[in-house]
């Protein structure tokens, strides 16, 4: 059957599997579908009445374009639904639990856009004269204040604009400060568990990546650690806690003997959430470390927002830091735009302005609002969840490394073995429970991973739920119930998608293939 827009309905299962409801437009009560907006748009349709514009000559040369660019025509109530609709099938944060590991999808306090808001910081543009933006100067050196006392290190860089662009700083102010001692060296240290975005940055920089196993119990392996360190060995990257879920008990070990040879310690502080106010890198030997402001101090991300970066840095890395950083004068707070001062040996700028202010202004707003002793609880507490689901797990799945684990609790998929239920199946069957699904399938060292971080923000009540629902799916998949896994999504707007298809054959580009969408385009 096709819907008024050409497609096939998506049938909607009704519980015993056996009958299924279709319904002429494609809607199911209040899910309601919406096709492409290339797909809806009629030439000529406008959604504003404006007058055409005056000729002008072109001055782009033969970068001049060449045709219509084909965007579709649309009113503005047909713009307004369309995104409308979609807005409605996402999942969010908002909406639900989001257990999602090592993402630290917790909840954005109010306040915090409410502040972000304000007319004096909304309205700021990046190239008002410093005289002008004191306030906005004024916040990002106290939120810096706030970076250099929670972690006990001297220096921080407030450009980079998300964990991934804060690693890429840490490095690049490593390869300055050997090359400002007239040393090349050619290789970072990265544990086998690291995060996807450590050896990418590493690889970035022009380092070879030499990869340092795990021990059994998930932690660096020491000794393979120290054969691999030599003169030429730039630094080591380092996720503590680490993405199992771990602290490495022996970073102190770690950073002196990377020290020892005149290599430097990146520590990825992304799960900085975990130890807030009962560890400080500064004192673990850390020369550099990017702090996720939108994971540890929440603001919204993964769809919701960008992230923010700043890279906390030692005494021997500071020199180095990204220009433009804010100081201090006389007169006011300035911008330390160029190679003088503080900043002369800056490796340069990463990034056009100062950093993601709108991010600036929601972690000092959290920040603030939670106090010092609020902040420490927040670790405490994400330990807690963490430790609560697993506990509530771990007589139905196996935890691969023994013991408490920090802010997120990792399960592997020995305990569906023989079910022919897998790790993605689960997670396809927790939509249609009404879960965001965990991270699934990473780590790597651990084989099918499920990785859950339910995160501080979290009451008792959701996780019991929670944990219920996880309890009903592995009995189900225990008690020979196959079917219902590989039918799973059952009521998630679309169905299982062919996920390798899409990975092999992307459709990045709309155009009409049938006949019958060329006319529904069209009419
Ligand atoms: C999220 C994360 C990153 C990358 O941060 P982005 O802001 O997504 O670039 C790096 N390392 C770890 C351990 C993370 O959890």
């Amino acid at each position: 059957m096709l819907n008024n827009v050409g497609r096939p309905t998506q049938p909607m299962e009704t519980d015993d599997n056996m009958v299924t409801v279709e319904t002429f437009t494609g809607n199911h009560g209040l899910a309601l579908e919406t096709p492409l907006i290339f797909e809806q748009g009629v030439p000529g349709r406008v959604g504003v009445d404006m007058e055409e514009p005056a000729p002008v000559k072109s001055r782009l040369g033969n970068l001049a374009r060449k045709g219509e660019i084909g965007l579709p025509d649309l009113s503005e109530p047909q713009v307004l639904r369309h995104f409308v609709r979609l807005s409605r099938q996402n999942y969010a944060i908002d909406a639900g639990f989001y257990p999602l590991g090592s993402c630290t999808m917790k909840h954005n306090p109010r306040i915090n856009e409410k502040v972000a808001r304000f007319s004096g910081l909304g309205d700021l543009h990046p190239l008002q004269p410093a005289s002008t933006v004191q306030g906005a100067l004024e916040l990002i050196d106290s939120l810096a204040h706030w970076l250099k006392t929670i972690t006990g290190m001297p220096a921080v860089a407030m450009s980079p604009a998300a964990g991934a662009h804060g690693e890429l700083c840490g490095v690049m102010a490593i390869r300055a400060a050997h090359e400002a001692k007239g040393e090349t060296r050619l290789r970072i240290l990265v544990p086998e568990s690291a995060h996807g975005t450590n050896p990418a940055t590493a690889a970035l920089c022009g380092y070879k990546v030499d990869a340092v196993p795990a021990r059994k119990d998930g932690r660096m392996d020491l000794e393979a650690f120290a054969a691999k360190l030599g003169p030429d060995v730039a630094g080591v990257m380092l996720t503590n806690p680490n993405t199992c879920g771990l602290f490495e008990t022996e970073v102190k070990q770690i950073a002196d003997m990377i020290h020892e040879v005149g290599g430097y310690f990146y520590c990825d502080g992304a799960n900085l959430n975990a130890i807030l106010g009962r560890v400080r890198p500064g004192d673990l030997g850390v020369d550099a470390m990017h702090i996720n402001l939108h994971k540890t101090f929440s603001t919204p991300h993964g769809g919701g927002g960008p992230g923010a970066g700043p890279v906390v840095l030692s005494e021997a890395l500071a020199p180095f830091a990204p220009l433009p950083y804010v100081v201090q004068g006389e007169a006011g707070f300035e911008l330390l735009e160029t190679r003088h001062g503080l900043a002369k040996d800056s490796f340069g700028r990463m990034k056009g302005f100062h950093g993601q202010m709108g991010m600036f202004i929601r972690a000092l707003a959290y920040m603030q609002s939670h106090g010092a002793d609020g902040l420490r609880q927040i670790a405490e507490d994400a330990v807690l969840n963490a430790n609560y689901v697993r506990v509530g797990l771990n007589d139905m799945l196996n935890s691969p490394f023994d013991g408490i684990c920090m802010h997120e609790a990792l399960f592997d998929d020995s305990t569906l073995k023989g079910t022919g239920v897998t790790t993605l199946d689960i997670a396809k069957a927790m939509i249609d429970e009404g879960y965001h699904p965990m991270t699934m399938y990473f780590p790597l060292v651990v084989h099918g991973a499920m990785l859950i971080e339910p995160t501080e923000s979290e009451s008792r009540e959701t996780l019991d739920q929670f944990i219920g629902a996880m309890r009903h799916l592995l009995e189900r998949a225990k008690s020979g119930d196959v079917a219902y896994f590989q039918g799973a999504p059952h009521f998630a707007p679309r169905r299982r998608l062919d996920e390798t298809g899409a990975a092999r054959n992307p459709v990045l580009r709309y155009s009409p293939s049938t006949e019958e969408e060329k006319g529904t385009a069209a009419s």
